[in-house]
């Protein structure tokens, strides 16, 4: 098994840009930097700094952001 020493974690950010009021809450909390704003809506600019910490996703109001860890998530068949 190899390790993915350049990425903290294995994780996917969604943004929903038609969501996003560009409040900058995420940009602001987030304790690695990896989201910045770009024309006025939150993007991810560094996802392989993100601790998959889960805060913009709680602390966004327009529950604009979606975070997955990867490494969670149940791979199992239904
Ligand atoms: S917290 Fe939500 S609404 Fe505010 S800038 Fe980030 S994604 Fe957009
Ligand atoms: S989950 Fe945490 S580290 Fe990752 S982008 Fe959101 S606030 Fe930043």
């Amino acid at each position: 098994m190899s390790e993915q020493k350049a990425k903290k974690k294995d994780v996917t950010i969604t943004i929903n840009e038609a969501w996003c009021k560009g409040c900058v809450i995420c940009v602001e909390l987030c304790p690695e930097s990896v989201l910045e704003m770009r024309s006025g809506k939150a993007k991810v600019a560094h996802l392989d700094q993100c601790s998959a910490c889960m805060l913009c996703e709680l602390r966004c109001p327009d529950f604009a952001i979606v975070v997955v860890d990867n490494s969670k998530v149940d791979q199992s068949s239904e």
